[in-house]
């Protein structure tokens, strides 16, 4: 797991019961590397195009509500290099969904194909400028051949998930080997789906998205301040995911993890071995 930039607020503008202090959310990027498939990412995090897609209004709004910071050393680049992967050789990306933190750096990326929400797409496409700002999307990001490279979530095949992760449903099967599975978190963003994964050392890692913004060491997932209702696609959808979520980690023992795309404490925890940024 890396992280690629952060961005600050207060806590309490995105967690209920969250504190006034500023909060570092860090945008968190999945690199896994498939046996026979190659080298493939769970969302980019951000990149300097998020600078160039709001440099001017009224998407510098975005910039403004929420300050993004990132460090030379956290972008994807060189990050990559130091796992021994260049930028084109990177075959894929799943976009978890089209919030700018979660695909700043598909530009950056000449050779993925990238896995999105068709649904979240079109619905994206439709929008006016100003709708679509509220809803954090920002068309700018996707890359000049995107339609070439785009591969649709809800046309793979759907499965069962894995015993322990039924409460959230089935997923679609991304290599149709059973090793990585899109499963729908609906409510933050249209058409959002995190992706379930089984790591060589055998733990099932369920990377969640949005879905919630912060697990704590109890295993308790934390629901969105009333501030993101505007943000949400559907508020309700988004409590009902929230509540099947909570119910998987009830459930859950060390064999398994949840990985909310900014929780810092949930990165923190991670071991060592997993954790890619130093
Ligand atoms: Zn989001």
């Amino acid at each position: 797991m890396l992280r690629v930039g952060h961005c600050s607020h207060p806590e309490c503008l995105a967690l209920r019961g969250g504190a006034w202090r500023t909060g570092v959310f860090p945008a968190l990027v999945g690199l896994i590397r498939h046996p026979d498939a190659g080298a493939f990412l769970f969302d980019t995090g951000y990149a300097e195009h998020f600078t160039r897609a709001t440099a001017r209004l009224p998407e510098k709004l975005y910039r403004w509500t929420t300050p993004v910071t990132l460090p030379d050393n956290e972008c994807l680049q060189p990050q990559l290099a130091r796992h021994g992967i260049a930028m084109h050789e990177v075959r894929g990306v799943f976009a978890s969904h089209l919030h700018a933190d979660h695909i700043a750096g598909l530009r950056d990326l000449p050779r993925a194909a990238i896995w999105c929400s068709d649904i979240a797409l079109r619905s994206a496409r439709a929008m006016g400028r100003i709708s679509r700002l509220r809803k954090a999307t920002l068309l700018d990001l996707l890359p000049d051949d995107f339609d070439s490279r785009h591969r649709s979530i809800e046309a793979l095949p759907m499965r069962g998930l894995p015993h322990a992760w039924q409460e959230l449903g089935e997923g679609h099967d991304l290599l149709g080997d059973g090793s990585l599975y899109a499963v729908p978190l609906p409510g933050h963003a249209r058409g959002q789906y995190g992706l379930l994964l089984r790591h060589e050392n055998d733990r099932e890692f369920l990377l969640a998205g949005d879905a919630t913004w912060r697990i704590d060491r109890d295993g308790h997932a934390s629901a969105s301040a009333w501030p993101t209702r505007f943000l949400a696609d559907d508020w309700r959808a988004q409590g009902e995911t929230l509540s099947k979520l909570q119910r998987v980690l009830d459930g859950i023992d060390d064999s398994r993890c949840v990985l909310p795309s900014h929780c810092a404490d949930s990165y923190a925890r991670l071991p060592q071995a997993i954790r890619g940024t130093p």
